[in-house]
């Protein structure tokens, strides 16, 4: 065992005695779908009330051996986040404005009431988790390796009175295709009227697992209906579009140098997507202005249906930006445009891309070097 310094921060290296070949390795990465193959090693960091944040340590990727009345187990104290490294052509491993990252998990950790982790612990630990699998950095066109930290409550105490006074922090990652292998393909969309992700008060605006598991009942019945995707609607009027599954939506208007974006309102019952916000920001860049607003079911078909709603897209970190085809609710359905991928959402998707894969000039900052090759 030894220690190294990120940051300013000793983390202690226990290198895994099972790494995969080579060969193993590149078996696995041919091939790796979403999230279902993860690096030789992981991060982990732990907290107590005494001790605050101690005992930061990176170790075999491995199963976590937990007591039945860890009170995450429980009570659901549980939040992550999600982001992406990419490789890009001088051999450096950079990630996409993963501060901001770090300042949405510790508002999550606000919300549930869990101790804020100092951002600088945070990206050291990417930085020392890529130092130990920069050979799992994925090298085809597209790729990237996906990152996925998360804390729990790890007290072991049935106790509701009061949150738990111990925490786990585990930094994984798992390399990802890209995708959209296949080319992007629009997804149709279901308009959930019987249930609801967030509502005012709520915890919608926090990456808290137990959102998802909320949601999994109607992502079910979206498929039921012949949709791919569930779009969430407003809790108290079941009216006003908030977000399609884990993606914050975007709304097109006009087209060619007349065409717009509007994304809905962050209203406290929606994810503070960092796509979002980096469209927002990057559009008007482009040429294209952005704004936030709201929009109506009715008014969504009847934009739609009088061709002043040009394009619609779904965006989040996993798969960057999916064009909207086709809408269905109980009221019957509609398609957007001509039901294929709009040239606004085209173009911003491959600006994105571009800039995050290094192939574009990054005008506003974005780009944070994580590690290197070699
Ligand atoms: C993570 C997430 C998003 C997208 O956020 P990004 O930071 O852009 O990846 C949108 N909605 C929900 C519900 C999410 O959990």
């Amino acid at each position: 065992m030894n220690s190294t310094t990120t940051r300013g921060l000793a983390f202690d290296i226990r290198p895994s005695s099972a790494r995969r070949t080579p060969q193993e390795r590149a078996e696995l990465m041919a091939n790796p779908g979403f999230g279902k193959v993860f690096t030789d090693h992981m991060v982990t960091i732990r907290y107590s009330a005494e001790e605050g944040w101690h005992d930061a340590r990176l170790e075999p990727y491995g199963p976590l051996h937990l007591d039945p009345a860890t009170s995450a187990l429980h009570y659901a104290q549980e939040i992550f986040e999600g982001l992406k490294a990419y490789r890009h052509a001088d051999g450096s491993f950079v990630c996409f404005r993963p501060e901001v990252n770090a300042q949405r998990f510790n508002s999550s950790a606000r919300r549930m009431a869990m101790p804020e982790l100092p951002e600088e612990l945070f990206l050291g630990a990417i930085e020392t988790l890529l130092a130990h699998d920069g050979d799992w950095m994925p090298t085809q066109e597209g790729h990237s390796l996906y990152l996925r930290p998360l804390m729990f409550a790890t007290d072991v105490s049935l106790g509701v009175n009061s949150p738990s006074s111990t925490y786990l922090f585990v930094l994984i990652a798992s390399p990802a295709a890209s995708y959209f292998a296949g080319g992007v393909k629009p997804v149709s969309v279901w308009l959930s009227e019987d249930y609801t992700r967030a509502a005012p008060g709520g915890t919608g605006q926090a990456k808290f697992a137990g959102n998802y598991a909320a949601s999994f009942l109607a992502q079910a019945q979206a498929v039921d209906k012949g949709c791919d995707q569930v779009v969430w609607l407003d809790a108290v009027e079941h009216r006003w579009v908030e977000e399609m599954g884990g993606m914050n939506l975007f709304f097109v208007f006009g087209s060619g140098d007349d065409a717009r974006i509007m994304t809905p309102t962050l209203t406290g019952t929606l994810l503070p997507g960092v796509t979002r916000d980096s469209l927002l920001r990057l559009a008007p860049e482009l040429g294209i202005p952005a704004e936030e607003g709201r929009i109506s079911t009715e008014e969504w078909r009847s934009a739609a249906m009088s061709g002043d709603l040009t394009e619609v897209f779904a965006c989040g970190t996993a798969a960057v930006i999916t064009p909207v085809g086709r809408v269905a609710s109980t009221a019957g359905e509609f398609t957007i445009g001509d039901g294929q991928p709009g040239s606004v959402t085209m173009r911003l998707r491959e600006e994105l891309v571009g800039i995050q894969f290094g192939h574009r000039p990054d005008p506003l900052g974005w780009i944070r070097k994580v590690g290197s090759a070699g």
